[in-house]
């Protein structure tokens, strides 16, 4: 399934297809304009009537407002970006105050679950954290939350929420219903529209797409949230670099074609790796038999280019990574190279099955990936 096909996104015809926008958004207009915004490297600006921008902190750059019109318009809400996807979570979870509950997916990426730690410890909030993939027990825990936070497709268990069930929930509670949405991108899934207040998106994985800079992005339902974001920005100052800024609109131009590639291939090499008679488990939405097939396929304009699978123990697992030559032993997601991490290594994975590889399926031909990985599964297994 490519992200074109299967569209229940309600297009309505005459707006552009976000494979268009992706192109055609954040461009300088007027006669003998350039087509990419410049790379501006400012702090401040030459005084000027009140309009006028004064130090680029407060007021931002052309840069950032090029690349937050196209990532807005993606996910359908304004869009702030900051230093990195963790100065995008941090400034939404600053938006607390004081002694407020959170209740988080268990599998919420490491960084953010490390900051939900950080912060209980401290006193700042309650957290708790639960398995949303059990909707009614996930809906019952909510009910009390003053924050839920969301990942789906999981980090590094791709394992996939009821969004709607989930949002409405938090709605009905009163809370702010986030969505960390960087696995899937807004080409395969728009959080807002699903019910979320608040999407969050590390940039440095599929948008930037080059394994070559850090840029995050908080995309909200309403203006106003928006701004209490854009506040959020100034105050803890955690800005987007101009160069980073200019990669990641460079980056996002193609992100539809490489997601497009790297989607196909995932699904490929999911089928393949689940007949393997190595592997244990494969974990990847876009198969039928996986437990979060239904729900993806609801919510879901595609399955994305992630996967996980699991040798019998640590030790096969990390053999494998020791042996790819064509896909790149890297933690980090989301380039248009192939990269394969043993996730239970890193701390704060204890709920991940010791011998379970991530894999973030690149833009390479497939057959090159099924060589390589079945290579070294075989070196690593003998089988
Ligand atoms: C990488 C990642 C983050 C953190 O983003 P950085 O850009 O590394 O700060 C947050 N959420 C998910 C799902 C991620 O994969």
């Amino acid at each position: 399934m490519t992200p074109s096909q299967h569209r229940s996104d309600g297009h309505d015809g005459e707006a552009p297809y976000p494979e268009t926008l992706l192109v055609t958004g954040g461009r300088p207009s007027g006669a003998g304009a350039p087509l990419n915004v410049p790379i501006t490297p400012a702090s401040n600006f030459r005084t000027g009537d009140a309009a006028a921008r004064a130090y680029s902190r407060d007021d931002a750059t052309d840069g950032w407002e090029a690349l937050e019109s196209v990532i807005g318009a993606l996910e359908g809400g304004p869009a702030v970006t900051f230093a990195s996807g963790m100065a995008a979570v941090a400034a939404v979870i600053d938006l607390l105050p004081a002694g407020s509950r959170v209740v988080a997916c268990n599998d919420a990426y490491a960084g953010t679950r490390a900051l939900l730690e950080d912060g209980r410890a401290g006193g700042r909030w309650s957290a708790r954290f639960i398995d949303t993939t059990d909707t009614a027990s996930a809906v019952a825990a909510i009910a009390d939350a003053d924050l839920v936070w969301l990942e789906s497709p999981s980090n590094p268990l791709l394992e996939v929420a009821d969004l709607p069930a989930l949002c409405a929930a938090g709605r009905a509670a009163g809370a702010t219903v986030v969505v960390d949405n960087t696995f899937a991108t807004p080409l395969l899934q728009r959080p807002l529209d699903l019910g979320a207040h608040v999407v969050v998106h590390s940039a440095t994985k599929f948008m930037g797409g080059h394994s070559d800079l850090l840029l995050g992005a908080a995309i909200a339902s309403t203006q106003e949230l928006g701004e209490r974001l854009r506040e959020r920005r100034a105050l803890a100052g955690a800005t987007p670099g101009a160069l980073e800024v200019f990669l990641t609109l460079r980056g996002i131009r193609t992100l539809a074609v490489r997601l497009e590639r790297a989607q196909a291939s995932a699904g490929e090499l999911a089928r393949r790796l689940a007949a393997h008679p190595a592997v244990v488990r494969v974990r990847y939405p876009g198969l039928p038999g996986d437990p979060g097939h239904g729900r993806a396929s609801a919510q879901m304009r595609g399955f994305g280019a992630v996967l996980s699978f699991e040798l019998a123990n640590a030790a096969a697992a990390d053999h494998v990574c020791e042996t790819v030559r064509v896909v790149t032993s890297a933690t980090s997601l989301g380039g248009v190279e192939t990269t394969i991490e043993r996730r239970a290594k890193l701390p704060g994975s204890e709920h991940v099955p010791p011998g379970l590889l991530r894999v973030s399926v690149g833009v390479e031909h497939v057959e090159d990936l099924w060589r390589d990985l079945d290579a070294a599964i075989g070196s690593a297994t003998g089988r």
